[in-house]
């Protein structure tokens, strides 16, 4: 299956540790891919949709003026604006504070 034409999203890798030494281990489905919005196909994380890779090389910021929105950033550089529900928002607010 073909989610963009022309280009392949990237497969899921999951990251650990921090900055510098972080630790790449791929998702235990080796068909799971990272779809543009972020999230995997397989395993529903939230990844990279630019590099694949999700866990702690991704930081994420709530967007005050989008209130079902949240900003992640990956350390490849890539960052997105992924759409979230008021729920998930709630949990993410909690986990934050
Ligand atoms: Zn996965
Ligand atoms: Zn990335």
């Amino acid at each position: 299956m073909h989610w963009f034409p022309g280009s392949a999203p990237p497969r899921h890798l999951k990251i650990t540790g921090a900055a510098p030494a972080f630790g790449f281990e791929r998702c235990e489905d080796q068909s799971c891919t990272v779809a543009a919005d972020g999230t995997a196909s397989s395993c529903g994380r939230l990844a990279c949709p630019s590099c694949g890779c999700g866990g702690t090389n991704l930081a994420t910021a709530l967007l005050l003026d989008a209130a079902h929105g949240v900003e992640v950033r990956c350390s490849c550089g890539f960052a997105w604006v992924r759409e979230t529900q008021p729920s998930l928002l709630l949990s993410a607010l909690a986990a934050s504070g």
